[in-house]
């Protein structure tokens, strides 16, 4: 066996950063020349976040091979830049689901089936699984959804303290965030809510070696000292994770802190000095932006910015692979009209319309989009975005009125995005029709697929290559019966499938620079290495805003 394990666990309250905690962690190990991966146990009886909405629950973050995780997937694959997959992410909902369908099958030879062993080994394998191939990685880190202390998290829990004894000391370590809050009436740190979720997580079996603990200052030596006392810990076992203004210094403050070294040391992992020039420079070109500009996002989900997270961060990474900042003005697509779109997008460098879902504040997006093309303001337009462009050409420059996505006006005749999947099974990728029944899980086109890109357009510009791959989200398309038409009146298909057959990029040629895209570029754009069609839209809305 060659993979170590740290597991880490999260205490008193959620929103600790336990995600990019694991994320920067595993981005310092990688610097010291070690294989990391990371694995995301969620404690939630929906068997995806596939069908969650995202006002609760953030974005659903897509990987190659086409599984809806959560989305701290998205900062696992932006810190460490190694694809994620089906394996890195599981829900007890996933985790029942399996072992239920072994029950039905007879697997268990008349026994009854329960959460110890049954569930527990289920979720043992899923862990062990990342240790398999022939690749493995030396150190996998294993991060467990919800606060100790939750009655679902439990199983989970259980399965890493049996881990623990049945791999041994030297291979796996536990990690415990924790929040040391400031009381300012008091003018003090407290430790008791610390005190108090380790007690928890020790009534479980679960001694943590390291506490990590989440708080708006950097902790003083005594104060270390009190927690170390408190929870069995080495007195250098105790760390901060202090609040930073970017999320991509977090990997630089735990170095400080010497929080990788210490793991390095207590797993005894064959690690040299951490290389963290490239995390620096990026710190560095993020504080000194040489200018801003200003985006307009138009969406529904505009209340809550972890409904966009990838989006919102590749738009940072578009911005620093152009030296400015990108300053966001969230607008609810429900707001705009032909009659204000001037006053709503004044002073904007870009319009962006993302992907979503149903038809509340589409006919904003449509407006907004309408704005962009005759003003020409640079634009980009992700999924529904894309569809949303498609539509908005066929109604007003094709003079199709009746022009609509079958989502929203099932039966339309000029339904220019239309369903798919009644003949199309993503799944096997098999073009026969097949019966959908009521099921919501799973229907939709899913992962990365090839995409071939027209010579001499905004695409093949960005790209600089004649095919690229990337991930779908979504249940339409497309309608090829009207791609003469809207051709003819000047929309370009500058991206198709291999074959032909779907449509997946369209732009406009009499325009600075409008381009929409069927599938979502945001889920492969890393800080380092910005999607080229984000970088491109951020450098025409560059200048636009300063033209
Ligand atoms: N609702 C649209 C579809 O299902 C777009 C989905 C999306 O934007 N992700 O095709």
């Amino acid at each position: 066996m060659k993979t170590k394990y740290i597991f880490v666990t999260g205490g008193v309250l959620s929103s600790l950063g336990k995600g990019l905690a694991a994320a920067s962690l595993g981005a310092l190990l990688q610097t010291r020349g070690l294989a990391v991966t990371i694995q995301k146990l969620d404690p939630y009886i929906n068997v995806d976040p596939g069908t969650m909405n995202p006002f609760q629950h953030g974005e659903v973050f897509v990987t190659d091979d086409g599984a809806e995780t959560d989305l701290d997937l998205g900062h696992y694959e932006r810190y460490l830049n190694v694809p994620m997959s089906r394996k890195n992410n599981t829900t007890s909902g996933a985790i029942y689901n399996h072992v239920i369908a072994k029950e039905r099958h007879g697997d268990y030879l008349g026994g009854t089936v329960q959460v110890i062993p049954h569930i527990t080994d289920e979720i043992k394998r899923v862990v062990l699984s990342l240790a398999e191939g022939d690749n493995p990685p030396d150190v996998a880190i294993i991060e467990i959804g919800g606060t100790v202390g939750d009655i679902e998290g439990l199983p989970f829990l259980e399965a890493i303290r049996q881990l623990r004894s049945e791999l041994g000391r030297d291979w796996c370590l536990n990690i415990h965030l924790t929040l040391v809050p400031y009381l300012r009436s008091a003018g003090e740190l407290k430790t008791k809510p610390t005190q108090h979720s380790v007690k928890e997580l020790l009534s479980i079996g679960i001694q943590p070696d390291i506490i990590l603990c989440r708080c708006e200052q950097n902790i003083p030596q005594d104060l270390r000292k009190k927690i170390a006392l408190f929870c069995n810990v080495d007195e250098d076992a105790v760390f901060t994770s202090v609040n930073v203004n970017n999320i991509y210094e977090v990997p630089l403050r735990f170095y400080e802190e010497g929080f990788d070294q210490k793991v390095a040391i207590m797993l005894r992992l064959p690690a040299r000095n951490a290389h963290l020039e490239t995390w620096r420079h990026l710190v560095d070109v993020c504080s000194h932006p040489q200018g801003n500009v200003t985006i307009a996002i138009v969406g529904k989900y505009v209340d809550l910015k972890e409904a966009y997270k990838s989006l919102h961060e590749a738009l940072i990474h578009a911005g620093i692979a152009n030296h400015v900042q990108v300053d966001l003005r969230y607008v609810n697509s429900e707001n705009v009209t032909a009659a204000n779109a001037a006053e709503i997008f004044a002073g904007c460098g870009g319009i962006l319309v993302p992907g979503g879902f149903g038809y509340r504040g589409v006919e904003g997006k449509i407006a907004a989009i309408k704005y962009a093309r005759e003003e020409k303001v640079p634009f980009l337009g992700i999924c529904l975005g894309m569809q949303c462009a498609v539509i908005e050409f066929a109604r007003h420059v094709v003079g199709l009125v009746e022009a609509n996505s079958e989502e929203f006006s099932p039966g339309v005749k000029d339904n220019v995005i239309y369903l798919m999947t009644e003949w199309y099974d993503f799944r096997t990728k098999n073009m026969e029709k097949r019966d959908l029944g009521s099921d919501k899980g799973g229907t939709m086109r899913l992962g990365a697929y090839p995409c071939q890109i027209l010579p001499g357009t905004f695409a093949a510009k960005a790209y600089q290559k004649d095919f690229v791959e990337e991930r779908h989200r979504h249940r339409y398309e497309f309608n090829m019966a009207f791609k003469d038409v809207l051709g003819e009146h000047g929309l370009i298909f500058s991206g198709t499938s291999p074959d032909g057959s779907l449509v997946e990029i369209i732009e406009l040629a009499d325009h600075p620079w409008f381009v929409g895209c069927q599938f979502h570029p945001e889920f492969k754009s890393r800080p380092m290495a910005a999607h080229p069609l984000f970088r491109d839209f951020i450098q025409n809305a560059i200048l636009h805003q300063n033209r």
